[in-house]
Protein backbone atom coordinates (compact mmCIF):
# COMPACT_ATOMS: atom_id res chain seq x y z
CA UNK A 1 0.00 0.00 0.00
CA UNK A 2 1.53 3.32 -1.04
CA UNK A 3 1.58 5.90 1.73
CA UNK A 4 1.07 9.56 0.78
CA UNK A 5 4.32 11.49 1.17
CA UNK A 6 4.06 14.70 3.18
CA UNK A 7 7.61 15.35 4.37
CA UNK A 8 8.17 18.13 1.85
CA UNK A 9 4.56 19.17 1.50
CA UNK A 10 1.81 17.20 -0.17
CA UNK A 11 1.82 17.29 -3.98
CA UNK A 12 -1.51 16.08 -5.30
CA UNK A 13 -0.09 15.72 -8.81
CA UNK A 14 2.00 12.76 -7.69
CA UNK A 15 -1.19 10.88 -6.89
CA UNK A 16 -3.74 12.14 -9.35
CA UNK A 17 -3.98 8.76 -11.08
CA UNK A 18 -5.53 7.33 -7.93
CA UNK A 19 -7.24 10.29 -6.28
CA UNK A 20 -10.54 11.41 -7.75
CA UNK A 21 -11.22 15.13 -7.42
CA UNK A 22 -14.64 15.66 -5.85
CA UNK A 23 -14.59 19.38 -5.20
CA UNK A 24 -12.11 22.20 -5.49
CA UNK A 25 -12.00 25.87 -4.69
CA UNK A 26 -9.24 28.41 -4.28
CA UNK A 27 -7.79 27.03 -1.07
CA UNK A 28 -9.24 23.54 -0.63
CA UNK A 29 -9.53 20.25 -2.49
CA UNK A 30 -11.64 17.25 -1.63
CA UNK A 31 -10.49 13.94 -3.07
CA UNK A 32 -11.59 10.32 -2.96
CA UNK A 33 -9.08 7.50 -2.62
CA UNK A 34 -9.46 5.23 -5.65
CA UNK A 35 -6.17 3.40 -5.46
CA UNK A 36 -5.84 2.13 -1.89
CA UNK A 37 -3.39 4.81 -0.78
CA UNK A 38 -2.44 4.71 2.88
CA UNK A 39 -2.86 7.52 5.38
CA UNK A 40 0.39 9.30 6.24
CA UNK A 41 -0.66 9.48 9.90
CA UNK A 42 -1.84 5.96 10.74
CA UNK A 43 -0.87 3.84 7.74
CA UNK A 44 -4.37 2.53 7.11
CA UNK A 45 -6.26 3.03 3.87
CA UNK A 46 -8.36 6.20 3.92
CA UNK A 47 -11.59 6.99 2.11
CA UNK A 48 -11.53 10.74 1.53
CA UNK A 49 -8.96 13.46 1.79
CA UNK A 50 -9.34 17.18 2.32
CA UNK A 51 -6.30 19.29 1.43
CA UNK A 52 -6.50 22.86 2.68
CA UNK A 53 -4.32 25.93 2.68
CA UNK A 54 -6.81 27.88 4.78
CA UNK A 55 -5.69 29.07 8.19
CA UNK A 56 -8.85 28.08 10.02
CA UNK A 57 -11.56 25.47 9.53
CA UNK A 58 -14.86 24.57 11.09
CA UNK A 59 -16.28 21.10 10.52
CA UNK A 60 -19.38 19.21 11.31
CA UNK A 61 -18.12 15.97 12.85
CA UNK A 62 -16.68 13.80 10.10
CA UNK A 63 -18.25 10.34 10.12
CA UNK A 64 -16.03 7.84 11.90
CA UNK A 65 -12.34 8.07 12.69
CA UNK A 66 -10.20 10.65 10.98
CA UNK A 67 -6.56 11.71 10.95
CA UNK A 68 -4.96 15.13 10.63
CA UNK A 69 -1.63 15.79 8.94
CA UNK A 70 0.14 19.12 8.81
CA UNK A 71 2.73 20.25 6.27
CA UNK A 72 4.35 23.69 6.13
CA UNK A 73 1.54 25.07 3.96
CA UNK A 74 -1.31 22.59 4.12
CA UNK A 75 -3.66 20.83 6.43
CA UNK A 76 -4.75 17.33 5.38
CA UNK A 77 -7.82 15.69 6.88
CA UNK A 78 -8.23 12.01 6.07
CA UNK A 79 -11.39 10.09 6.87
CA UNK A 80 -11.45 6.33 7.44
ZN1 LIG B 1 -5.25 7.73 9.30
Amino acid sequence: MERLKVQEGFDVHEYRHGLKLLKEDRETMRLANRDGFACPACGREFEKLLVSEKRTHTFNSPPGPFCLVRTDEQLLLLTH
